[in-house]
């Protein structure tokens, strides 16, 4: 395999010429850089206040792709916090990655112009993240570079050619100089409007056989070359591990064995943990249920307490009004005898 760097526009892209290559290999090498190289990002946040329109969950996905930076020789293991407090006390504002800061300044924000929400007037944000290593195979949060890659083209021209310019008009790259070569082959995407434009049937454009161009670009502070000498490593030591378990047989179906094992383990925790989950939706419902319940006959026993309370005051009302009739009648009939009195002590 030879490499040969093409481009390098900035420390972050690369493009290279990757030759003498097998296409296999080389999407090996593609993949090893999009999702195996170990990248740090935010895992799991605690949010203390968030009086902002974003709902928790939205916004802990915007933080897990803020790129981070890490230092050479940090522990897989580390496990760094990051705190964000921030307030629109006197008018709206936005929220910006720089306000992510770092315990521990091994790891820290790689790009501090993120917008990561817009605060209204009187809102507040607070929060603590942790920040964990992993790599994008796991979660695309730890993508820290992106590779692609595509043939590089055999360009012919026969002397048919007599410099119309038609294919140089043709091409969307505008990469045929008016001398009919290709100023920059790794542009070229091989979509043969020269060769369909051409009158004379004069020129012709193949995948070269063995021959790629490889684009690599990277996120945080690893420069593109080295994550591709990362990827180069990692695909290396894959080989290796194949061809260490090709000269020995036993150790590969051990550690076939291992794995399976481990995958048990994994798959039974799971199932371990969902049964336990299940479980405890499952007294949470039936503690409903019970609040339920107790709500319904707190509802019965004040419907049978007012029923009782308007029975009591009927029952009073009856009796104080018959009280009173007891005693009109009473002084009705006092009165009659008063008269009946006066009217024979007078005869
Ligand atoms: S194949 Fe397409 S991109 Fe390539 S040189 Fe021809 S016209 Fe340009
Ligand atoms: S279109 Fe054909 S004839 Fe014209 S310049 Fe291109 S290769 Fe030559």
């Amino acid at each position: 395999m030879k490499i040969e760097v093409l481009k390098e526009s900035a420390p972050n892209k690369l493009c290279v010429a990757v030759r003498e290559i097998d296409e296999h290999f080389l999407n090996a090498l593609r993949r090893a850089v999009n999702s195996e190289i170990p990248a740090f990002a935010i895992d799991e946040i605690s949010f203390y206040e968030n009086t902002s329109p974003l709902f928790n969950e939205y916004l802990a996905n915007r933080l897990a792709l803020v790129p981070l930076t890490f230092e050479e020789g940090v522990s897989q293991q580390a496990q760094i916090v990051f705190s964000l407090e921030a307030d629109a006390a006197e008018a709206p504002r936005t929220v910006y990655s720089r306000e992510l800061q770092s315990a521990d300044p091994v790891i820290r924000v790689f790009c501090e112009r993120i917008p990561i929400m817009k605060l209204g007037k009187g809102q507040k944000l607070k929060l603590e993240a942790t920040a964990v290593q992993g790599r994008a195979r796991e979660h695309a949060k730890f993508q820290s570079a992106l590779a692609s890659y595509g043939a590089l083209p055999d360009f012919r021209v026969s002397s048919k050619c007599d410099k119309c310019g038609e294919c140089v008009n043709a091409c969307p790259k505008k990469i045929i100089s008016p001398q009919i070569k290709l100023t920059e082959p790794s542009e070229c995407i091989l979509c043969e409007n020269c060769v369909e434009s051409c009158p004379k049937s004069a020129v012709t454009v193949r995948p070269k056989e063995g021959e790629f161009v490889l684009f690599i670009e990277s996120y945080n502070n690893l420069t593109a070359r080295e994550q591709l000498e990362r990827a180069l490593k990692l695909v290396a030591a894959q080989l290796e591990f194949v061809e260490d378990g090709i000269k020995n047989p036993r150790k590969l179906e051990k550690l076939a064995e291992e794995a399976a094992a481990t995958k048990a383990a994994a798959e039974k925790e799971t199932a371990e943990a969902a049964a336990k989950a299940a479980e405890e939706a499952l007294e949470g419902a039936q503690s409903h249920v019970n609040l339920s319940e107790q709500a319904v006959e707190r509802r019965a026993d004040t419907k049978e307490e007012k029923e009782e309370k308007k029975e009591k005051e009927q029952k009073a009302e009856k009796k104080k009004k018959d009280k009173k009739d007891k005693r009109e009648k009473e002084s009705k009939e006092l009165k009659e005898k008063e008269l009946k009195e006066s009217k024979e002590s007078k005869e």
